[in-house]
């Protein structure tokens, strides 16, 4: 599902340099991240979401060289490829919870929003414990539950990779197990791809392997 040799990547303004001599995900493995704060786990995950591009190297995402697409077919791409909880959650504030969940749907054409989308859509707020707050902006919400939000909006379109950034890093003990099973069932049901960074080292049992950021370093 994603193959990266050779990728290098720096910030026009900073330090930091991120170098992958090589890195594999194959179809369907649940690979969890982890390494310190700072180490470029975010800009990894930007990288394969083709929201950055690399200086040098290559990188297939969904058997797509995702940094050789024009802008817009890369974000066609992402949008109807990749599932990506953000760390920040990325939510629009003015926006109720039912409206962000489905907007992936009103931004592109890869994505067909009917009656049915909308219907999984409730199901999956509901599962999610944020059922009875749809028609609530997205401001009013509490972190766990803009958590909860961003990851229904992930999920909706079943994309083949899921990438989350610290997706559990809000919710308290009950709900974090809860979410988790549901994200990987959903996972699991659709045969989809997992990289899910994380600090919580309880839930890296639940992943097939584990990626130490610090290994990369060249
Ligand atoms: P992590 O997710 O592992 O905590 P990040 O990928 O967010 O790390 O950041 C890696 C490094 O890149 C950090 O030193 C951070 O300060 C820097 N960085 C992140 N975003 C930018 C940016 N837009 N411009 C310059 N430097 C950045
Ligand atoms: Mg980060």
């Amino acid at each position: 599902m994603i193959s990266i040799s050779d990728l290098k990547f720096h910030y026009p303004s900073g330090e930091f340099q991120l170098s992958i001599p090589q890195f594999t995900v194959a179809n369907s493995e649940k690979v969890a991240v982890i390494g310190p704060s700072g180490s470029g786990k975010t800009t990894l995950l930007n990288l394969i979401s083709g929201i950055l591009l690399p200086e040098r190297g290559t990188m297939r995402v969904a058997e797509i060289e995702v940094h050789t697409l024009r802008d817009d077919d890369r974000r066609d791409f992402r949008i109807g490829t990749i599932g990506f909880v953000f760390q920040d959650f990325e939510l629009l504030d003015y926006l109720n919870v039912l409206d962000n969940i489905l907007h992936p749907y009103r931004i592109t054409n890869a994505l067909l929003l009917d009656g049915t989308v909308r219907d999984r859509a409730a199901q999956l707020a509901a599962k999610m414990g944020i059922g009875d707050k749809l028609k609530r902006k997205a401001n009013d919400l509490s972190q766990g539950e803009k958590q909860r939000a961003a990851i229904c909006r992930a999920l909706l379109p079943r994309p083949r990779l899921i990438l989350a950034d610290e997706a559990t890093g809000n919710l308290d003990p009950v709900n974090k197990s809860n979410i988790l099973d549901l994200l990987f069932r959903s996972v699991e049901s659709h045969d989809a791809t997992l990289l899910a960074v994380t600090h919580d080292h309880e839930l890296l049992p639940r992943f097939d392997r584990v990626v130490n950021f610090q290994d990369f370093r060249s």
